[in-house]
């Protein structure tokens, strides 16, 4: 078969592997759709994932074939993949934060990933796509997923005020859930133009290029935001998002990099806000996002820009993705 094999920094060829066989606990999965993930664009920039390998692990395929004691499943269903891979057994996983789980490993870091025209996982990694939700659509889960465990961690309640800074596909689907969760009032600010049209189709109540706190205190009162949504991880804005936080507030933080930054701790032990890290999802917030692009109450269209070829994965993916005036948001690998 043919996959996109990762070798470090701006490394990624095409090279022909033996297609997989499945252990008595696996499934074959015939790749249909693999999304570019932010991670995956940060180790292809940065070489920071130290292995060489098969990553993509936002997966949606047909199910070719099957282990010896497989037996809920059967060949040519329609699935998605949870990449995660907890242990069960840590403190984490047992207290239910399973995307806290000391295990490192997952499907597209550590283990192979969708990169290819096949790939094997372990069956209590696979879930039924649901029919009204079409191929294209079987990859986002992890992505709203991440937005549901945000509005969890802070008790997000109808009537609060946000404001989403960088409007990526995390960005893009947290607007969304904002909107059915009740926010009173929404600004958002990305400085791709291209992107932020796509954010003014989900009606935010005001789309801005850059910061500018009259204007966002205009929209969400002048005490500030109740909660602000770093989606960019653009270091100058985490201060910015202190700046513009009410008084008791959260700062939402999901946006990574890879370097130390500075940021205000006085203003943040004055104001008394919160700073909320948040890493993935658990299984419960992966397969409610299923149900709510199901029941069409989260749109991905308008996020997936481009489904290309494996073959073109370095130039019409990860190049493009990375070039500062990239009209791409999500882009699709089609194997
Ligand atoms: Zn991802
Ligand atoms: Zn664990």
């Amino acid at each position: 078969m043919k996959t996109a094999l990762y070798e470090g920094k701006r490394k990624i060829k095409i090279v022909e592997k033996p297609d997989p066989i499945p252990e008595k606990n696996e499934v074959v999965i015939k790749v249909k759709h693999t999304g570019i993930c932010g991670s995956d664009l940060e180790f292809y920039k940065t070489g920071l994932w130290p292995e060489k390998g098969i990553l993509g692990h936002e997966i949606m395929g047909i199910i070719k074939e099957l282990g010896s004691e497989v037996k809920k499943w059967k060949s040519g269903d329609r699935v998605t993949i949870d990449p995660a891979l907890p242990c069960g057994r840590c403190y984490y996983c047992k207290k239910g934060g399973t995307n806290l789980c000391s295990g490192t490993e997952a499907i597209g870091l550590g283990r192979d990933g969708g990169f290819a025209e096949y790939i094997k996982v372990p069956e209590r990694c696979i879930i039924k796509l649901p029919d009204a939700i079409p191929d294209k659509h079987g990859t986002v889960f992890d992505q709203i997923g991440t937005g549901l465990m945000a509005l969890k961690k802070i008790n997000f309640k109808i009537g609060d005020t946000a404001v989403v800074l960088g409007m990526g596909t995390i960005g893009l689907f947290l607007l969304q859930l904002l909107k059915i969760s009740g926010a009173s009032r929404i600004v958002v600010i990305e400085k791709n133009i291209n992107r932020l049209e796509v954010a003014k189709r989900f009606n935010p109540d005001l789309a801005l290029t850059k910061v500018n706190h009259p204007k966002i205190k205009r929209i969400v009162g002048r005490i500030g935001a109740t909660h602000v949504f770093e989606c960019s991880g653009s270091p100058q804005l985490v201060n910015a998002a202190l700046d513009i936080t009410c008084k008791d507030g959260n700062v939402i933080q999901i946006g990574l990099w890879d370097k130390p930054i500075e940021i205000s701790i006085t203003k943040y032990v004055m104001n008394q806000i919160r700073i909320q890290g948040i890493i993935g999802c658990s299984r419960e917030d992966f397969e409610f996002a299923i149900e709510l692009v199901a029941k069409k109450m989260i749109d991905p269209e308008p996020i997936i820009t481009k489904i290309i070829p494996l073959d073109r994965i370095v130039e019409e993916g990860f190049e493009s993705a990375i070039s500062p005036n990239t009209s791409d948001i999500k882009i699709l690998v089609a194997p």
